[in-house]
């Protein structure tokens, strides 16, 4: 086993959310080859206290600029540096200790930190998707530039990247996303229209956040996914598919030019796709829960309801439009799911608020990363007026 001296030192960013905590779980049974450099959080002060004290990091920033006292006062006992504010997560993201970034925040509010790292040349364990989805084209120009490997954490890209492992010199065909189907699954728009939030966050195989549990309920996940594989895997739209599989087992698919199909399976557990974004390019011996074909009588794979789930169609013409299109779709689902958990607005809502915004704003075929954050302000202004928030 290597030495402390080659432990990998990892940055968390949002070490408090359903992707950070797993993180620590995984680095918990692997305090041999992981530890903790950096965690932030935005609010959770507590939990992100009880995570510094347990695994002794480098530094801890709190988003919230209201609870540093508390946080310094906590850990004033340790050498632990303790910063707050937005500004801070670039000012750590920006340190030379660390050798991997998880990137775990939620939304748009990734990309910046994102971007520090990438410039500092480190490894990027991608679970923050919608840096992908809104400036991809910058995020990966930036990343060969500055020699960042980006290694994807969502389960299905993780699932494409462990495909591609040897077949560097063959191109893909195409690839195929899976995608579980959501809480609401075969159901039509007289259903939804009267879903209610603590129903939408129930999803049937994955406990996740609850941004990402709406936008699963509602598809967008999957739009969003595809964008951010169109990046990840430099694909033409035309090469990305979906295809609903609800037991979640086989996590995605990559079809090469001989029409052969690799997949990557198991139980859906993000432990497992953290574990190898952290671990790469290495296999970390677990004991995680097997998949065993004897307790699935069957795989079933069926078309998406594209005309019950309107966001899938909506990503589509995003991915082909390109230039900012994807940035308002994401800024717009950004604000409706917000509302949406607020009961501001209803299930259908969502995707109604979406697609509005994406006729309203401005097209930019080609946006600077200035240009980008001004149109996800617009499109955040415009899709928070129809909500009249
Ligand atoms: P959570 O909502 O559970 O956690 C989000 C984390 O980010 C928390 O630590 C939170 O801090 C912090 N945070 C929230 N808002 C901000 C902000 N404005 N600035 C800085 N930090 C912030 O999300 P998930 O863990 O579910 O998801 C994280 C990312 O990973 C998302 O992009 C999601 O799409 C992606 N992902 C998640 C999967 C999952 O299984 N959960 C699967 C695949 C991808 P605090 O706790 O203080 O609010
Ligand atoms: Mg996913």
């Amino acid at each position: 086993m290597p030495d402390t001296a080659q432990k990998k030192r990892i940055a968390i960013f949002g070490s408090t959310g359903s992707i950070g905590t797993q993180a620590l779980d995984v680095i918990r049974t692997h305090t041999n080859l992981l530890e903790v450099e950096i965690l932030t959080a935005q609010t959770n002060y507590e939990l992100l206290i009880k995570q510094a004290l347990e695994f002794l990091p480098n530094a801890v920033v709190i988003g919230d600029e209201s609870k540093f006292d508390i946080v310094k006062d906590a850990l004033s006992t340790t050498d632990i540096k303790v910063f707050a504010g937005e500004k801070a997560l670039e000012e750590v993201a920006d340190f030379d200790t660390y050798d991997v970034i998880l990137t775990a925040i939620v939304g748009f509010a990734g990309l910046r930190p994102t971007l520090k790292a990438v410039k500092k040349g480190k490894v990027i364990a991608l679970a923050n998707k919608e840096t992908l989805v809104v400036a991809g084209d910058i995020v990966m120009q930036q990343a060969l530039q500055f020699r960042s490997p980006i290694i994807p954490v969502d389960s299905e890209h993780s699932a494409i990247f462990q495909c591609l492992v040897g077949e560097t010199r063959n191109p893909i065909e195409k690839i195929i996303l899976t995608a579980s189907g959501g809480p609401f699954l075969g159901k039509k728009p007289n259903f939804l229209v009267n879903v209610k939030r603590d129903h939408a966050l129930q999803h049937p195989n994955w406990s996740m956040g609850a941004k990402i549990s709406i936008d699963s309920a509602t598809l967008m996940n999957k739009g969003l996914e595809m964008i951010e594989a169109k990046w990840l895997f430099n694909l033409k739209p035309a090469q990305i598919e979906v295809i609903v599989h609800p037991q979640s087992i086989v996590h995605s698919l990559v079809q090469f030019e001989d029409g052969s199909m690799k997949a990557q399976m198991g139980l859906p557990d993000m432990k497992l796709p953290i574990q190898y974004a952290l671990g790469y390019p290495l296999r970390l011996k677990n004991d995680f829960p097997r998949f065993d074909f004897k307790k699935y009588a069957s795989l079933t794979f069926e078309e998406p309801d594209y005309k019950t789930f309107r966001n899938l169609g909506l990503s589509i013409e995003a991915l082909k439009a390109g230039g900012n299109k994807p940035c308002v779709l994401n800024a717009a689902n950004e604000i409706a799911v917000w509302a949406f958990l607020k009961n501001r607005i209803g299930f259908l809502d969502i995707t109604a608020v979406v697609e509005k915004t994406m006729e309203k704003i401005s097209f930019i075929e080609k946006p600077t990363l200035d240009e980008y954050f001004e149109t996800d302000g617009e499109a955040r202004n415009f899709a928070a007026s129809l909500i009249k928030m």
